[in-house]
C-alpha cells in the first residue's frame, strides 16, 4: 500500500491551471494517466507525486516550470520511466511527463536525427534505420533517449562512434527561469551555452528539462550480434573481457554474469543457472564477422544464436520485470579484469541474498579517444565499466541487497560511477560520478544556470554559491 509521505504539499490544481492556462491538462492520483506517468520501471515507490501532467511542447515545458517555482512545487521528469532512482519522481512533486514530445525527424542528406524529449531508444533507433542510419544508444528499445544521453550513453555502438554524448549535436533545454535555450558546441541564437552543453553530456537532469535532441547519424549496415552463453568461469571471463578489449572497434560487447533467463536461445535445462551471457555486437563488414567472434567462440559458448541482422533488432532490452521490482544497484569502473577479479564476481553473484547480476561492458575504442575533460562523463580512460545490480520485489529484503553492494563493489574495487545505472545515491556516489574537477565544474555551471536547485529530482548536483559581491 502506498501513502503519501508527509511532506507532500496539498495540490493547489486551480493555481496552476491558472498560471499555466492547461485547465483539464493535469493529472491526479486514482486516475488512469497519472498511474502511467508516475510509476517508473523500478517501482514500489511509498513517495507518490501529486500532479501529472503531459506537456506538448517546449513553450508549455517553459510555462509550467515557472509556474511550478512561483507556486514552490517540486519539479519532476519523466521521459522513458527507466530511470534507477526511485527518489526521482518525489512525494508531492509536479511530474513532467515527456512522453507526447514524440517526434523523431531524420535529416539522411545532413546526416542529423532529431528526437522530442520524451522520444524512446527504440523509436528513434527505428526510424534512423529506414535510412540505414544510426545513432548508438542503448541495449532496450524502451529506455528514454534524453535520459540515457543525460548520463553519457553506453551501448552497442560505443566502441565505434563513442558514448552516445559524443554523438550530441545540439540540446534544446528549458531552463529554471523558464528561458527556451540551445545547447551545443558553438554560440547560437539563444546566446553562448557551450558551458552549459559541456554539463549536459553527463551531468544528468541537473539542469533543466531537455525537450529537443540532435544527434548525429552514422552509416550502419545490418550488424552481426545476438547472444551467447558460457559457464561461468573465472578464465571465461577473463579472456572474454580481454578478447574484447583487443578487438576493432566496431566489437562491442555487453556480458552479465546472472541466472539465465528463460529465454528460447538458452536450452531449458539451464534456465535459471548461474551463466556468463554475452550479447556482442559486431558493426564492421559482414564477412570479418566470424573471425572477429572466433576469439569468444573459442570459450565453448553453451548456447547460442548469432545472426546478420538489422542493427534495430539488437535493441531486445531485458524481459519484463514483475511487478513491484526494487532495484538496488551500483555501478563503478575497473581498469583491469584478471583472474583474481573474475573469481571474486562470480562468487559475489553466487552469494548474493537476491536475483543479482554483475554486468560488464568493455569500454575502449571511440570512447577513449576524447579525452575526459571534454564532457562530465569522466571515466574514459577505464577498461571496464561494471555494476551490479540485485531487484527484490520485496522491501524488506532492500537492506540486505544494499549491504551486498558494498561489499561487491568494494571487493571489486569498483571506483567511479556511472549515474545511468545508479540506485544508490549517497554523497560519495554522487561524487564518485564526478570526480574532482567534473564536479568543480559542474557545480559552477549548475550555480549559473539553476541556482535555487529547481531541478534536484536526480542524482543531484547542488550549485556553488555565488561570491558575495566585493561592495
Ligand atoms: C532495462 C534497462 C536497460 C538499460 N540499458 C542501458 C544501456 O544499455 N546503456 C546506458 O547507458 N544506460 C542504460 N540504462 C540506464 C538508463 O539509461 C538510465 O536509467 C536513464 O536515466 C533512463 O532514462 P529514462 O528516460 O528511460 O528514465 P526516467 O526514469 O524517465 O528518467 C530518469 C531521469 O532522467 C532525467 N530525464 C529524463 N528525461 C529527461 C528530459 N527530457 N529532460 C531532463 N531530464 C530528463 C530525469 O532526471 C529523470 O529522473 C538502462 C536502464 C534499464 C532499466
Amino acid at each position: 500500500m502506498r501513502d503519501m509521505a508527509s511532506d507532500e504539499r496539498v495540490p493547489n490544481l486551480q493555481l496552476l491551471e491558472d498560471r499555466t492556462g492547461m485547465s483539464g491538462r493535469f493529472h491526479t492520483p486514482g486516475t488512469a494517466q497519472y498511474e502511467k506517468s508516475a510509476k517508473l520501471v523500478f517501482d514500489g515507490s511509498d513517495r507518490l507525486p501529486a500532479v501529472t501532467v503531459r506537456p506538448r511542447s517546449a513553450e508549455e515545458v517553459s510555462r509550467l516550470v515557472q509556474a511550478a517555482r512561483e507556486l514552490d512545487w517540486r519539479i519532476a521528469v519523466r521521459g522513458g520511466g527507466h530511470g534507477f532512482a526511485r527518489h526521482a519522481l518525489a512525494a508531492g512533486s509536479l511530474v513532467l511527463d515527456m512522453r507526447e514530445l514524440d517526434t523523431v525527424s531524420i535529416d539522411p542528406a545532413r546526416r542529423i536525427g532529431a528526437a522530442g524529449g520524451g522520444v524512446l531508444a527504440g523509436e528513434y533507433t527505428r526510424a534512423a534505420w529506414q535510412h540505414g542510419l544510426a545513432t548508438g544508444f542503448g541495449d532496450s528499445p524502451d529506455v528514454g533517449v534524453a535520459g540515457l544521453t543525460l548520463g553519457g550513453g553506453i551501448g552497442f555502438l560505443s566502441r565505434r562512434d563513442g558514448l552516445t554524448i559524443d554523438s550530441l549535436h545540439s540540446a534544446e533545454i528549458v531552463l529554471a527561469d523558464g528561458r527556451i535555450v540551445t545547447a551545443s558546441e558553438e554560440e547560437n541564437a539563444t546566446g553562448d551555452h557551450r558551458d552549459l552543453f559541456w554539463a549536459l553530456r553527463g551531468g544528468g537532469g541537473n539542469f533543466g528539462v531537455v525537450t529537443r535532441l540532435e544527434f548525429e547519424l552514422r552509416p550502419t549496415a545490418p550488424v552481426t550480434g545476438g547472444i551467447m552463453a558460457f559457464e561461468p568461469t573465472p578464465e571465461n571471463l577473463e579472456r572474454a573481457v580481454s578478447a574484447v578489449l583487443e578487438a576493432p572497434d566496431e566489437l562491442s560487447v555487453m556480458m552479465s554474469l546472472m541466472p539465465a533467463p528463460p529465454m528460447p536461445a538458452i536450452p531449458a535445462a539451464l534456465h535459471g543457472e548461474l551463466l556468463m551471457i554475452v550479447l556482442p555486437c559486431w558493426s564492421g563488414s559482414s564477412d570479418r564477422a566470424e573471425r572477429m567472434l572466433a576469439p569468444l567462440r573459442r570459450l565453448g559458448p553453451v548456447a547460442e544464436q548469432i545472426a546478420w541482422a538489422p542493427y534495430p533488432s539488437l535493441l531486445q532490452g531485458p524481459p519484463p520485470f514483475p511487478e513491484p521490482t526494487l532495484p538496488a544497484s551500483r555501478s563503478g569502473f575497473a581498469d583491469t579484469v584478471d583472474r583474481q577479479w573474475a573469481e571474486r564476481a562470480i562468487d559475489a553473484v553466487r552469494t548474493a541474498p537476491t536475483a543479482s547480476t554483475i554486468q560488464i561492458r568493455p569500454m575502449g575504442g571511440a570512447i577513449a579517444r576524447v579525452p575526459s575533460a571534454e564532457t562530465a562523463f569522466a571515466h574514459r580512460e577505464r577498461a571496464v565499466m561494471a555494476f551490479a545490480g540485485a531487484l527484490t520485489p520485496d522491501p524488506g529484503l532492500l537492506a540486505d541487497a544494499h549491504a551486498w553492494l558494498d561489499t561487491t563493489t568494494a571487493s571489486l574495487g569498483l571506483t567511479g560511477r556511472y549515474v545511468n545505472f545508479m540506485s544508490v545515491d549517497t554523497e560519495d556516489d554522487v561524487a564518485g560520478a564526478y570526480p574532482g574537477r567534473t564536479m568543480e565544474r559542474l557545480r559552477r555551471i549548475k550555480g549559473d544556470y539553476d541556482p535555487a536547485n529547481t531541478f534536484s529530482s536526480n542524482h543531484n548536483i547542488l550549485p556553488a554559491r555565488a561570491e558575495p559581491s566585493a561592495a
